[in-house]
Formats: structure tokens, sequence, C-alpha cells
């Protein structure tokens, strides 16, 4: 796997949003109905307004004092979004999550969102690529003895 589009035929492109009148709840309650750390936060004309994750949750509620109920998705997600596209290669996407500090990247191609990918896919696809790899050598190596 070498790009995020390859990445995305394996993982699949669902993506998971919330509207921007969703409270921190909602959020919260979708994330763990769909076991995912990260939701997109949509506005009314399908654009982009943000991403919430796990990590502002705890940092910006429950540390502040707030309640997930009364916090509304807006006040604490990330409203500059940084996104990859198809083509964009994986050690890449790697090097933006480390640089960025951030474990997920929606996928953006002709302005829609395509599908998201987080740290966990990404070293899953490097781990499989490596095992492909020594797999090659193996059978290279045995061929040649
Ligand atoms: P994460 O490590 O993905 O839980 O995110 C850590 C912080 O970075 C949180 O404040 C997120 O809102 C933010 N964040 C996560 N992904 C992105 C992204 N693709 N673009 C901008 N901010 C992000």
């Amino acid at each position: 796997m070498k790009t995020v589009r390859e990445l995305l035929k394996h993982k699949g492109t669902d993506v998971v949003t919330v509207a921007t009148d969703a409270s921190v709840f909602d959020a919260l309650t979708i994330m763990d109905q769909k076991n995912i750390g990260a939701v997109l936060v949509v506005a009314e004309n399908d654009e982009v307004a943000g991403i919430v994750t796990e990590r502002d949750y705890a940092r910006k509620v429950i540390l502040q004092g707030r309640t997930s109920k009364d916090t509304s998705v807006t006040d604490i997600m990330t409203a500059k979004v940084v996104f990859v596209d198809l083509g964009t290669s994986i050690d890449k996407s790697m090097a933006l999550m480390t640089e960025m500090r951030c474990r997920h990247l929606p996928v953006l191609e002709d302005g829609k969102v395509r599908g998201i990918i987080s740290i966990g896919d990404v070293v899953r696809a490097v781990i499989h690529d490596k095992e492909i790899l020594i797999d090659q050598l193996e059978h290279y190596i045995s061929g040649s003895l």
C-alpha cells in the first residue's frame, strides 16, 4: 500500500459526521457506537466545519469542568482541519500526523470528503507492507540456497 487510495480500498470510505448543532454527548455516543475516536463536524451546506476527537473531550470538557450534554461540538472542535488526498503517500500521511500531533486525517478529493484515516490504519498498512517484503525476501533467500 503506497497511497491513501489503496488504504481506503481495504478500509472503506465510511465517514462518520455530526451536525454543528450536535452536543459533545451526541458526538461521544456515535463514536462509541462506531468504535472510533473522531468525528467530522459538518455544516448545513455540507462543508466541513471541524473535527472532534476523544482528546478534545478530555482536554476541553473534562479538564475544564464542562459537561458533554451542555457543550456544543463547535465549542471544542478544531476548525482548521488538515486533510490529505487520495494520492498522498502513506509515509507522508504518517509524517503529517507526527508533525501535526494528530491521529486522524480526513481525505479530500474534488472538494468532497472521501474517507478518513487514523494512525491505526496507517500503522496497519506499514506492517502489512513490511510483512509482504519479509515474505518476498524469505522466498528469495530460500530459492537461492
Ligand atoms: P487526535 O490525536 O486525532 O485525537 O487529535 C489531537 C488534536 O488534534 C485534537 O484537538 C483534534 O481536534 C485535532 N485534530 C485531529 N485530527 C485533525 C486534523 N486532521 N486536522 C486538524 N486537527 C486535527
